[in-house]
């Protein structure tokens, strides 16, 4: 092909890509022109993922009749003036590509009404180009239709995931706007079905109720603003709601950072996140956080890549640290202390050959390194003396003394019959007599209906109600008789844990042994912890529960011997 200049049709489709690479990113755009326009009240429809249909209304400013089509003009814009303008700037857009970029992907129309005028605008676009220009009557505020995306562009269709995914990208992108913006009603219908409405209210915690559920949303803490650093504009003021280390989830998909009302990705303040709350939370569990950061336009730069969500901090430190800080303040005041409990060192520390065990802080699980034994060798037969602490069962084998947790050692009992009952198409299930209700967030809603099928290889039978209700049928029968309701919502939020690096029947498997074992705390007769102990026995990795915690401490022979001072 001889050397030619694209047409500026070829050049948009291309850079088209930069802004609109998925309905996502169509919503995203269509979002945050709503919000820049001070709507209060946006409504989302989107049908076949997305691909098929994107419409987002709003009530916003409206755009006047004689602007209309220098909307869809490249780089043409209302929010800035020039580039200064983006250093003092507030609005979410500034680039004037998106409705422009729309228009050369996918059949784009716009109806508009300003609050002064009588008629409305309305216009069609089809490859960049007008088709359709006209007054209509219409409400006061925008709405836009996004139709048919990329249909004329399959070098960018196929990279689209399925009609599924791609919705569940937009779900958790709504989620997120409803988050950042508690002051704006959002609606979002899924292919005809209302799957998320938020108040309106200004209260972040309604808004977290309608995301992640009510019972959730009264358990968060809020993270207040200390006095001291209250209309200081040069440290970043951080806001809004974090979960008690008892409320935890398996996945980081549950952390929501925004930036001056824009949602953005940051490992940095993921890592503040983790680190606040490094001692508190068991392995692979992930706190739920909503936070806003304010911080001096001139201390972020949004500028950083049209559609990629990082931010760029002019001092890292400054905002690390006023996020850690933030949070560490309020898991101290709110948050339960750990217990002082006696330090787990049967074995003298060097160079203190005598003495008792030292009172010490127990680290908890999570800041403890990772066992180096996988705990596969085989165990010894035990003979059951009794139960200590409601908690430990005591045993004695061919060498010494063994402390064996109950609840772990249960866990890996049934972590691996569930995995053997999966496999062989097996799996007990228990039919409830009254079937259960329970209230889905809107993602584990979707994780039911895009994984659900793993669920029902497990026994569980769980059928939509209506609204965000499910009923709960039938469930494995190893949860019989147990706390069903935090059972069931556990094991949905498995299917979406992809940092576990275990497969999905793993995943499931560990949650249901967790909720099926018996606690600690717990009473247990000779013979169920004889038949507990055999069970252990004849598993493949007795020596760990299937989080990876021991079950077991072994006092040797030696080792006693040598404590008493008897070699
Ligand atoms: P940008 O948002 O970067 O300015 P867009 O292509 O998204 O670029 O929009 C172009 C212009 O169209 C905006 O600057 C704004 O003036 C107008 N506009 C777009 N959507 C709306 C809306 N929902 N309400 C009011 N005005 C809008
Ligand atoms: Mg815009």
């Amino acid at each position: 092909m001889p050397i030619h200049v694209l047409s500026p049709d070829v050049v948009s489709q291309i850079a088209a890509g930069e802004v609109v690479e998925r309905p996502a990113s169509v919503v995203k755009e269509l979002i945050e022109n709503s919000l820049d326009a001070g709507a209060s009240s946006i409504g989302i429809e989107i049908r076949g993922g997305g691909v098929d249909l994107v419409r987002v209304w709003d009530n916003g400013t409206g755009i006047p009749a004689e602007e209309v089509d220098l909307a869809f003009a490249p780089h043409a814009t209302s929010k800035i003036g020039s580039l200064a303008d983006l250093d003092g700037g507030t609005s979410l857009g500034f680039r004037g590509e998106a409705l422009h970029s729309m228009a050369h992907v996918a059949r784009v129309e716009l109806l508009t009404r300003t609050a002064g005028a009588a008629t409305g605008t309305h216009i069609s676009l089809r490859n960049g180009v007008v088709t359709e220009w006209g007054v209509r009557a219409a409400p006061e505020g925008t709405t836009v239709t996004v139709q048919h995306l990329f249909r004329d562009v399959p070098a960018r269709l196929k990279f689209l995931k399925s009609a599924a995914t791609e919705g569940h990208q937009v779900t958790s992108l709504v989620s997120r706007y409803c988050l950042a913006f508690p002051g704006v009603k959002f609606t979002l219908s899924v292919d005809g079905r209302e799957v998320l409405r938020t108040p309106g209210s200004g209260r972040l915690r309604d808004a977290m109720a309608e995301v992640y559920g009510l019972d959730v949303a009264q358990a968060m803490l809020e993270i207040k603003t200390p006095a001291e650093s209250a209309g200081d504009g040069t440290t970043p003021l951080v806001t809004g709601y974090t979960s008690p280390p008892s409320l935890t989830r398996a996945t980081r998909g549950y952390l929501s950072l925004f930036v001056n009302g824009r949602w953005v990705q940051s490992r940095l303040l993921a890592g503040a996140v983790d680190k606040a709350y490094e001692g508190w939370l068991g392995v692979r569990r992930h706190p739920i956080s909503v936070l806003n950061i304010a911080m001096g336009p001139g201390s972020v730069d949004v500028n950083v890549h049209p559609t990629k969500r990082e931010v760029r901090f002019t001092q890292e430190p400054v905002v690390f640290n006023a996020v850690l800080g933030a949070l560490r303040r309020v898991l101290s005041e709110r948050a339960p202390i750990p217990e002082v409990r006696l330090a787990a060192t049967w074995e003298p520390a060097p160079g203190q050959a005598s003495g008792p065990p030292q009172l010490v802080r127990e680290r908890p699980a999570a800041a403890q390194p990772p066992l180096p034994e996988p705990g596969r060798a085989p165990l010894p037969i035990l003979r059951v003396l009794g139960q200590a602490s409601l908690t430990y069962i005591v045993a004695e084998g061919p060498d010494g003394l063994y402390l064996i947790d109950q609840h772990a050692a249960h866990e890996r009992v049934l972590f691996e019959r569930a995995l053997a009952e999966r496999r062989q198409q097996a799996a007990g299930a228990q039919p409830l007599l009254e079937p259960l209700a329970v209230e889905l967030s809107l993602k584990q809603e979707e994780s039911l209906r895009s994984a659900g099928g793993a669920l029902a290889q497990f026994g569980f039978v769980i059928e939509p109600f209506g609204g965000r209700t499910y009923l709960v049928r039938s469930v494995p029968a190893l949860l019989a008789g147990k706390g069903l309701a935090n059972a069931v919502k556990e094991a949905i939020d498995s299917l979406d844990d992809e940092a576990a690096g275990a497969s999905e029947d793993e995943r499931i498997a560990r949650s249901l042994a967790c909720h099926g074992s018996v606690r600690s705390g717990q009473v247990l007769s000779e013979s169920e912890m004889k038949e507990l102990v055999r069970q252990l026995e004849q598993t493949a990795s007795p020596r760990t529960c299937p989080h990876g915690r021991p079950t077991m401490i072994h006092l040797s022979a030696g080792r006693l011997l040598r404590e008493f001072g008897r070699a």
